[in-house]
């Protein structure tokens, strides 16, 4: 389960959020590319803009069920 106490700075504030743990794999990429993004040095990826509507908090949820490191988490579960 993803660490809020331990979130990446650079995510946008908000209930999602990528924690310490990326690797980063970037398979979420793929389900999220409109929501997450890696930093300028590539060793994480973050939320740089929160699902706002179903399509995006689904996507968000996909990222979350194939992340590999339980990375990515949602403050309002
Ligand atoms: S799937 Fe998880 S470990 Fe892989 S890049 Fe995304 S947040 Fe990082």
């Amino acid at each position: 389960m993803a660490d809020k106490a331990s979130r990446q700075p650079e995510n946008v504030p908000g209930p999602w959020y990528v924690d310490m743990t990326c690797t980063p794999c970037r398979v979420c990429l793929d389900e999220a590319p409109n929501l997450l993004k890696y930093n300028d040095d590539e060793t994480y990826v973050y939320f740089y803009k929160q699902p706002e509507n179903e399509e995006e908090t689904a996507a968000a949820q996909r990222a979350l069920d194939v992340c590999p490191t339980l990375a990515i988490g949602n403050d309002g579960e």
